[in-house]
């Protein structure tokens, strides 16, 4: 039995990296409809506002036609009663992804059984590429044009230009 499914691809964003859009697209290929569902982890500090990785998402997204971007805050597992989708996507990359992923989607699910976490892997020359290494490198003067959308490029720009301003 084929079901027409709507998945949700949690996370951070900060900010969206060619390794999110590779699951993204993925995702696209995969499902009827994906959300990309924008949060502000409580326990992470955030470089850019959830508007702004919002408008990033949906500027390098806007090509798959099924993905739409939204936001959400609080738990997700209320958060996919709201929307009455049970599909969950997470991209690993490597090991040291598994065990703080195997832990979420076990919670998830015991919070809702209805929960079923899908895990994509990325193609392999995005498994060492994570949000916070283009932030460190944009930082330290390096280009992330092989890591990030152009959008996201500029945008780091332009927060570094900022920041050594600040100084
Ligand atoms: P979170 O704080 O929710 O983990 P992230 O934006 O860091 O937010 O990651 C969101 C999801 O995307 C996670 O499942 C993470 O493993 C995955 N992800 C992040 N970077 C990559 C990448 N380079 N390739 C594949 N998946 C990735």
């Amino acid at each position: 039995m084929t079901k027409k499914i709507l998945a949700v691809y949690p996370g951070n964003f900060d900010p969206p990296t060619n390794g999110h859009l590779d699951i993204i697209s993925r995702a696209s290929g995969l499902f009827a409809e994906v959300m990309v569902a924008v949060t502000n982890n409580v326990n992470k500090v955030h470089t850019f506002t959830l508007q702004e990785k919002i408008d990033l998402l949906q500027e390098s997204a806007n090509h798959f036609k099924n993905v739409k971007i939204v936001s959400f805050s609080g738990l997700l597992a209320n958060y996919l009663e709201t929307i009455n989708s049970f599909v969950v996507i997470r991209g690993l990359r490597a090991i040291s992804d598994f065990e703080y992923e195997f832990q979420m989607a076990l919670m998830n699910r015991k919070l809702n059984k209805n929960i079923e976490t899908i895990f994509l892997m990325p193609d392999q020359s995005y498994t060492f590429l994570s949000s916070s290494m283009v932030k460190e490198i944009a930082m330290l003067g390096g280009s992330t044009a092989a890591f990030v959308p152009k959008c996201v490029e500029e945008k780091l720009k332009k927060y570094i230009a900022i920041l050594s301003k600040n100084v």
